[in-house]
């Protein structure tokens, strides 16, 4: 079989050689938990390109978000309004820490939260809003924060998906009081599994840090501040260790050119598909500067996602739909009283998304574009 008929995968998580070589340094050296110089240098990193001036390196954006539902010191009956079109633990985090999760709709035309439902899913007894960022697209940000702060309520963005994405000109991470990125293996920049808090209200950096100590006040021992260090307070093992640090390290100084090929195949899906029926290709939210995470399209209601991904299938193209509407859960779904979400219904059952990665060729993009063609003449006959 000529090898241009393999099979496309969807994602091929991407090394290259500085992680490697940054992971062997890890190797040779006496370091290998978490705080490290690696960890320092991604800090570093974060704070003068993005200008995120308090990072705290963790094993997930799952724990990221876990920090954050501590650092709400949550009490039960208290809620959080979360898109239901999006990850599990964006809502899990909070869960776990015994709030009620009030699910909110998407957009019409993209998954992101939509903000015009907002006003009536708030109760007094709302603490915070999560705003997912998907496909690494921000929307209706200023709008969020103003909601937020007239009602009081914490603006929480889980930007696992949108590392060197804007809204606005500004970084995506940079709303929110408190931001989580995701750094796993299907993200544009990766360490195997990782994450990121970011801490934008100075009112939680020190108590973020005693979480990420694991509930001690170590910082100010290792300030000297304290003869001791001792538990001070809850915390878990949230931090990365220096092997992912310095793999997420070698991704970073790769970011600029992984950056620019994601969007050089985004941008190819999104030129050639021009030509599909109104509404099958994304819409970019207004001020949204995306970072190519994902590539998708929605299908007319007549057809589900399964209709493609088969015909793609077929033809040895590798493509997956993705969140299911966890307001209808099997965990989310008894509890469930609010409406009917029509839009998170809809990119549920819509919603494909096709290979993007750094190393897809353009022969294979071709084949890709062809075949999304082949089944859109074939259904609208
Ligand atoms: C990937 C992702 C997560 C989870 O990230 P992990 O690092 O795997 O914990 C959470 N939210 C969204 C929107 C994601 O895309």
């Amino acid at each position: 079989m000529a090898p241009s008929k393999g099979i496309i995968p969807f994602n091929k998580p991407y090394a290259g050689e500085a992680a490697v070589s940054a992971v062997n340094r890890v190797l040779q050296g006496q370091t290998f938990a978490g705080g490290g110089p690696f960890t320092q240098r991604c800090k570093d990193y974060f704070s003068e390109r993005f200008g995120f001036e308090h990072t705290f390196l963790t094993s997930s954006c799952t724990d990221a978000l876990e920090m954050c539902a501590l650092l709400l010191d949550l009490k039960e009956g208290d809620e959080i309004i979360v898109p239901s079109y999006t990850y599990v633990t964006s809502a899990l985090a909070f869960r776990r820490q015994g709030a009620n999760i009030i699910f909110a709709d998407s957009q019409a035309r993209h998954p992101n939260i939509n903000i015009q439902t907002l006003d009536k899913l708030i109760s007094p007894k709302t603490k915070a809003i999560v705003a997912v960022h998907y496909a690494g697209m921000g929307s209706n940000l200023y709008q969020l924060k103003e909601l937020c702060t007239t009602h009081n309520l914490v603006l929480i963005e889980d930007a696992a998906q949108a590392i060197d994405a804007y809204f606005d000109n500004k970084p995506l991470g940079s709303f929110g009081q408190l931001a989580c990125m995701s750094f796993h293996e299907t993200k544009n920049i990766h360490c195997g599994e990782g994450g990121m808090l970011i801490v934008n209200d100075d009112k939680f950096t020190g108590r973020a840090q005693i979480l990420l100590d694991k509930g001690t006040n170590r910082s100010d021992f290792r300030r000297g501040l304290v003869k001791k260090y001792e538990c001070v307070d809850i915390g878990s093992s949230f931090l990365a260790s220096e092997l992912q640090a310095a793999f997420l390290y070698g991704q970073l100084e790769h970011l600029d050119a992984i950056q620019s090929t994601r969007l050089n195949i985004w941008n190819r899906y999104n030129d050639a598909f021009q030509d599909l029926p109104t509404g099958w290709i994304p819409f970019v939210p207004e001020l949204s500067r995306h970072n190519a995470h994902c590539f998708y399209l929605t299908l007319p209601s007549e057809y589900t996602w399964s209709d493609l991904t088969q015909f793609l299938k077929k033809r040895n193209i590798s493509s997956v739909t993705h969140y299911q509407a966890l307001h209808k859960s099997p965990f989310f779904k008894n509890t469930y009283q609010g409406e009917d979400l029509c839009h998170a219904d809809y990119f549920t059952n819509s919603l494909v998304r096709l290979p993007l990665f750094a190393e897809l060729t353009l022969e294979q993009q071709l084949r890709i574009i062809e075949s999304v063609f082949e089944f859109e003449r074939q259904v609208s006959i």
